[in-house]
């Protein structure tokens, strides 16, 4: 059961039929999932939600997928939200938190916009799915295609991290190294899309990935008592992530489960790729495409996001802002993260510890404010040895 009444481009408003195989709106921009949101106040319960097991498909009725024999599960969802005491008392803040994702099947949050887009597009009939990739995403698509036994095709750079070229490989799925980036891998898989007729699940380039990422939004807000955060930092890549929060912040407003606080939203970019960084600080209305990207934390390796202005919205609106820090520094973050809290996480994930320590020394965050990182990947995925 969904309230899912109809999808609506983000650039025009323009309303679409939402029990269709689509892609994007006619404008070319990303198409959002919208509910019957009125009907889901007066019928659901969030604490009755709660009291679900603990899964992303918990919130089925705020998903797209109206068939539960379509929902293809690895245990996405429901991942633990962790006091960060030892690195809060480094820090002078009494109240950090860390969201941790790379709990999720497949060892990144990439698992919840995949397990949503897969088992949607399984409902409306798709057969054969293709996905350019930095490595995370590709790997949770041939996890979620293997487990609905169907063909995934995923597109990845050649130098993404070997964990991720053979978690595609167990999975049985068809994989392309590219000699480039995401966005050129992106170019690569759009073309094999259109000759073989497969559904293309590039990030946001379809509307229900940012679906299954919004659930981090609902699960967040719960853990607080439906209060949420002062300050929100995410590692940001195409967006997916901190747009799908950003969204589902204002559908629990409107379904009354929250009231118009928001927390300042932060993004955090390497300095090797920071389109995000550079169009926020120039005031600018989208991202620009970021020449010769380079980072060691793949995920953050996006050069050019077609989720640009929704990001820029989000972070402008919620009084945020965005952050670039080196790869160094990143590195070095992962390495305190994991010794003083036992949390070994993702290198995207420890540029959020990097940026905080940055917006902390500029006192752009109070020590008694309510903290939360995004951790979005798990650091065993990772090759990168210390010297
Ligand atoms: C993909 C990825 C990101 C970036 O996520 P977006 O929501 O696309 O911005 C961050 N961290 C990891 C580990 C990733 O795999």
């Amino acid at each position: 059961m969904t309230y899912l009444t109809h999808l609506e481009c983000s650039l025009t408003q323009q309303t679409y039929d939402a029990n269709q195989l689509i892609r994007l709106s006619n404008a070319g921009q990303p198409l959002l999932a919208r509910y019957d949101l009125a009907k889901a106040r007066a019928e659901l319960d969030r604490d009755e939600i709660m009291h679900r097991p603990a899964s992303m498909w918990r919130f089925h009725e705020l998903l797209p997928v109206s068939d539960p024999d379509c929902r293809i599960t690895l245990g996405e969802g429901g991942k633990p939200i962790l006091k960060l005491t030892n690195l809060g008392r480094t820090l002078g803040l009494t109240q950090l938190y860390m969201k941790d994702e790379g709990q999720n099947p497949t060892g990144s949050f990439k698992a919840l916009g995949l397990a949503a887009a897969v088992s949607r597009a399984l409902e409306l009939g798709a057969k054969e799915f293709v996905i350019p990739t930095a490595g995370n995403a590709g790997g949770a698509l041939a996890a979620y295609a293997a487990r609905a036994g169907v063909t995934a095709h995923v597109y990845m750079p050649s130098d993404a991290p070997l964990i991720n070229i053979m978690e595609v490989q167990m999975s049985g799925a068809d994989l392309h190294l590219v000699n480039g980036l995401i966005n050129d891998a992106g170019r690569e898989a759009a073309e094999a899309a259109q000759e073989g007729g497969w559904f293309d699940v590039s990030t946001l380039k379809e509307p229900y990935r940012v679906e299954g990422k919004k659930i981090m939004g609902y699960e967040l807000a719960a853990a607080f008592d439906w209060q949420l955060p002062d300050v929100i930092i995410y590692p940001t890549g195409g967006g997916t992530g901190l747009i799908g929060m950003w969204k589902a912040f204002d559908e629990m407003e409107q379904l009354g489960w929250i009231g118009s606080h928001r927390p300042r939203m932060v993004a955090a970019q390497s300095e090797g790729c920071a389109p995000v960084v550079k169009a926020f600080h120039d005031g600018a209305e989208m991202t620009g495409t970021w020449e010769n990207a380079s980072t060691l934390a793949g995920g953050l390796r996006v050069p050019a996001a077609i989720g640009g202005r929704l990001m820029l919205r989000a972070l402008r609106d919620s009084g945020g802002t965005a952050v670039a820090v080196s790869d160094g520094r990143i590195i070095q973050a992962q390495k305190q993260l994991a010794s003083q809290e036992g949390t070994f996480v993702s290198l995207e994930a420890a540029a959020t510890v990097a940026v905080l320590e940055e917006l902390v020394a500029q006192n752009w965050i109070n020590p008694d404010e309510r903290v939360l990182i995004f951790n979005t990947g798990n650091g065993l995925k990772h090759r990168i040895l210390l010297t």
